[in-house]
């Protein structure tokens, strides 16, 4: 219809590709997690064996080749970025993927954000800032010096806890994620949900997931959240709490602190139903599911030359291949083995 004579046309919204990635289950996928390295300066022993092999340089993806590809999930609807690894900032120059996925922030990228094992932090938390980053996760297992030694066998607790103070002080909102560990950590929640609560962190604390091969026996450490949460629950109020980080994690307010304690739990609890993330390797491979072997080749698909038009191909085609879920179990009745790739490859 002509407009009415001093009208002017309405703008059009900024389009992206007008179809956003719905996988085959009807899940909008707006989730992406980059693994930018496989290598760590730790060696967590659920995440990896203390000899510890890594990947040749020419199979990893350059980061202009990660910007680019990030850039193209970004056009077809990926509203949040999260660099893992390995540890992140251990890849040398790592910061310029951070500007250069920060300069995406406001033209379709809502968040980005990392998960670290703190060490680096107290170089890098107000580039991050600088750079956009507005939250990020930082593991820690436990706040004993001796423990923390033992968990991740080359690390100094003092580092990492320099870093989180140095990450606090640059203006980052901080959320602490701790494995839960039978018999190694499993008396310290309390404890450390008192720290959260004085330092501002939210905590997290996640199942042992059944991925790559480690140097012990996964039985052993496997601890059930639902039995955490109702010990919690003698010292702490747990509050009901709709939110959510578009994650797999079950949030709770601690009345006696006002902060969260979220519960990560593959294995009581199955969380696909709601997920809208996939996983991006080092090397270029697009895992749709965390549990599951399936994934597709980018680096091939960018090393052969890809257009964009190509590459958003390439991308559509593996959404519609996205899992419903994952069967991941941890028993000893069930002989399943693990899967064989590490956290640190998939990222976690
Ligand atoms: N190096 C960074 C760090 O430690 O935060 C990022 C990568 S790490 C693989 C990401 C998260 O995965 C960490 O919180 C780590 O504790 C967790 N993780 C590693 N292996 C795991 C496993 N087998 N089960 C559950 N969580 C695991
Ligand atoms: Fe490194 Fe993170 Fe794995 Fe620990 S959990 S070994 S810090 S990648």
């Amino acid at each position: 219809m002509p407009l009415p004579p001093g009208a002017t046309a309405p703008t059009l919204p900024t389009m992206r590709d007008p179809a956003p990635l719905i996988d085959p289950f009807g899940r909008a996928i707006t989730y992406l997690r980059v693994s930018v390295t496989d290598r760590c300066d730790l060696r967590c022993v659920y995440c990896m064996a203390e000899d510890m092999t890594f990947l040749p340089k020419a199979e990893i993806l350059s980061l202009e080749e990660l910007d680019r590809l990030c850039g193209a999930f970004v056009a077809l609807g990926t509203r949040k970025i999260r660099l893992t690894g390995g540890e992140p900032l251990v890849r040398r120059d790592v910061m310029t993927l951070f500007r250069s996925l920060g300069a995406r922030l406001g033209t379709g990228l809502d968040e980005l954000t990392l998960t670290s094992n703190g060490t680096q932090l107290g170089r890098f938390a107000s580039e991050l800032y600088a750079a956009g980053v507005r939250r990020i996760n930082v593991s820690l297992d436990t706040l004993s010096a001796e423990k923390f030694a033992a968990i991740t066998r080359w690390g100094r607790i003092e580092k990492t806890l320099d870093g989180i103070h140095a990450a606090k002080a640059a203006g980052l909102a901080i959320k602490i994620n701790a494995v839960a560990l039978k018999g190694v950590n499993d008396d310290e929640f309390d404890d450390m949900i008192a720290w959260c609560g004085e330092h501002g962190f939210d905590l997290c604390l996640i199942e042992t997931m059944p991925l790559g091969d480690i140097d012990g026996d996964r039985t052993d450490q496997y601890l059930p959240l639902s039995i955490v949460r109702s010990r919690l629950r003698r010292r702490w109020t747990l509050e009901e709490t709709d939110y959510q980080t578009g994650g797999p994690a079950r949030y709770y307010t601690v009345a006696e602190t006002g902060r969260r304690v979220g519960f990560i739990t593959p294995l009581t609890h199955n969380f696909c139903e709601s997920c809208n993330r996939v996983r991006l390797t080092c090397t270029g491979t697009l895992y749709m599911c965390l549990g599951q072997e399936d994934a597709a080749d980018f680096r091939g698909v960018l090393r052969a030359g890809a257009d964009e038009a190509e590459l958003a191909d390439a991308i559509r085609a593996a959404i519609a291949r996205k899992p419903r879920g994952h069967d991941f179990i941890i028993d000893r009745r069930h002989e399943r083995p693990a899967l064989a790739r590490h956290m640190s490859v998939t990222g976690g």
